[in-house]
Formats: structure tokens, C-alpha cells, sequence
């Protein structure tokens, strides 16, 4: 095993040598626990033929691990002065660093780019704080077959992910995502494992795909969700009619589809809002 960059000592050493100290706007909280990383790349990879896919290597602490068990990791990072850095430290010939914002790569074109016949797809990260939600919309949205992304992300952000109906952070993404993935914690992760320090603890959390639903207009069904979502303390009902633009067919989609009006969208299941989608699917103008 190669000596952990994970540690504060080599972390340290490493900003020291290349002078690549901490970019708060690029969201850079590098790990500095050996175990952590340990505990995410092998949540991450099954197999060394998986293809991985990581998203902000930031000084390799991950990405050391993620190479040590797979066979080909492509990792895209925004930080220009970052690569040469990798490059010398981590040294694997199976390691491809792409210089790249995230958010403007093209998911579907990479994944056919890399993937060899049959190879499973997999992304792993230790998320940019600030664009955590974007980010894994972005893969939700690819059309590509990604196995599972597993990621840290700020504790708070991963118990919304989570959660179920009745539980106090159950909201439209909870529903959105779930209606993709099943959803599970990986672990938590103390503030006091990164460097700099962050202000609030983080989560481990993966997303398998389950490919259980398919239906016509995702957009509309997504669309339909949030709408139900819009005032928390309102009913489904004074929240849904917005979106049909029509009382009475608001009323009367939601009874047909066995959901009582005067819930709230909190307590209703995924498969509550599927039945919504389907009762209603001809009257949704969107
Ligand atoms: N993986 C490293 C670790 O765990 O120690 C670094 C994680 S740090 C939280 C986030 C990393 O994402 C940083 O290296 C940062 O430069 C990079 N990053 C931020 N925004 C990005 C973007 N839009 N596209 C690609 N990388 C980005």
C-alpha cells in the first residue's frame, strides 16, 4: 500500500511542495482520515473491472484508494493547478485526470467514451459542497446506465436523500431521487476528518438505480412532485390545485387516486405521487 495521502502530515507536505493551498470557492475540504477513504472506495467499487468515474480528486486523498481498486479511474477537476499534482503524486498508470468543470461535461458522452463492452459504470466523489445537488442531478439525468454514485455531502443535505414520508426532511427531492435509486448511508463523517475544517458534519450516502418506474413525462411527474411540495404547511390539496389549474379536477385526481385531500405532501409515498401522475397524466399542462 502507498503511503495514505489522507493525513494531515502528507496533506500539508503536499500544499507545501506544489503551493497549492485551499480554494474555499472550489469547495475544497480535503479528507485527511485514511479510514474514511478507505470506507468510500470500497462502498464504491465492487470490482476492479468497474469503470470509475470521480469528481474532484482535489489532491488525490480518494482518488489513491479508488485507483488501488479499480482498474480505470477518470477523475474531472476544476482546479487547474491540481493535475500536475496528481499526476506526481499518485502515480497509476490506469489514472486519467481531466482538467474540466464538472457541470459543463457531457455525462452520456464521457460514459461511452471510457466504458468497455459491458463495463459497469460507477462515480464516486467527495462533493464541492456548493453544487452538491446539481452535480448528482446531472447524473440522475443521464441517459447512460451508471450502476451507483456514492458521495460525501454536508449531513444535512444527505438526511433530505433519505428520508421518508412522515420524517421531518422528506421534500420533493427526497421523492424525485427515490423515484430513481434506492438511497442508503454509507457513514457519517465528523468535520474533523477534513482540512480546512468545515462548519457542519458530513454524510457517505449511495445511490443504486433501480429502474422500477418508467414513466411517460419524468418532467411532468417531477414538475407535479414539487408542486405538491410548494407550502409545506398546506394540503396536498391547496398546493396540487396550483398545479392542475383547476379546483374540482384538482379535488377529484387526488380522490382518485386514494390520496385524501387534506393531507400533506410530507406524509405522502412515492407511490402515492406515481398514482397522482398516472390518474391525471392527459390534464397535466406543463
Ligand atoms: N477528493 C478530494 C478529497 O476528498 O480530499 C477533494 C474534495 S473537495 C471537497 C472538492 C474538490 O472538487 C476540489 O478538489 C475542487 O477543486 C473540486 N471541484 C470543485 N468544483 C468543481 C467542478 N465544478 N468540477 C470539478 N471539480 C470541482
Amino acid at each position: 500500500m502507498n503511503q495514505r495521502i489522507a493525513t494531515i502530515k502528507k496533506t500539508k507536505e503536499i500544499q507545501e511542495k506544489y503551493n497549492v493551498f485551499t480554494k474555499k470557492t472550489y469547495g475544497q475540504n480535503f479528507i485527511i482520515e485514511p479510514k474514511v477513504v478507505e470506507k468510500i472506495a470500497q462502498a464504491a467499487i465492487e470490482s476492479p473491472d468497474e469503470l470509475v468515474f470521480e469528481i474532484g480528486p482535489g489532491i488525490g486523498a480518494l482518488t489513491q484508494c479508488l485507483c488501488e481498486r479499480s482498474n480505470h479511474v477518470v477523475a474531472f477537476e476544476i482546479d487547474d493547478r491540481l493535475p500536475m499534482v496528481l499526476e506526481n503524486e499518485i502515480g497509476f498508470d490506469h489514472l486519467e485526470v481531466i482538467l474540466q468543470d464538472f457541470m459543463k461535461v457531457d455525462v452520456d458522452q464521457q460514459i461511452q467514451k471510457y466504458r468497455k463492452e459491458n463495463q459497469k459504470v460507477v462515480f464516486a466523489s467527495n462533493l464541492p459542497y456548493y453544487i452538491t445537488t446539481p452535480i448528482l442531478f446531472k447524473l440522475f439525468e443521464a441517459k447512460e446506465k451508471i450502476e451507483r454514485i456514492t458521495v460525501m455531502m454536508q449531513k444535512e443535505v444527505g438526511e433530505r436523500f433519505l428520508a421518508k414520508e412522515n420524517e421531518k426532511e422528506y421534500n420533493a427531492l427526497s421523492v424525485i431521487t427515490q423515484y430513481r435509486c434506492d438511497v442508503k448511508k454509507v457513514m457519517d463523517v465528523s468535520r474533523h476528518v477534513f482540512w480546512p475544517k468545515p462548519n457542519v458534519d458530513s454524510m457517505v450516502v449511495q445511490f443504486s438505480f433501480h429502474h422500477k418506474y418508467r414513466l411517460e413525462n419524468e418532467d411532468v411527474f417531477f414538475k407535479m412532485v414539487k408542486s405538491c411540495f410548494t407550502q409545506r404547511r398546506k394540503t396536498i390539496y391547496n398546493n396540487f390545485q396550483d398545479f392542475v389549474k383547476d379546483k374540482e379536477l384538482a379535488k377529484n385526481l387526488l380522490i382518485q387516486a386514494n390520496i385524501e385531500p387534506s393531507t400533506r405532501a410530507q406524509q405522502c409515498t412515492l407511490e402515492d405521487f406515481i398514482r397522482l401522475y398516472e390518474v391525471g397524466k392527459g390534464y397535466y399542462d406543463c
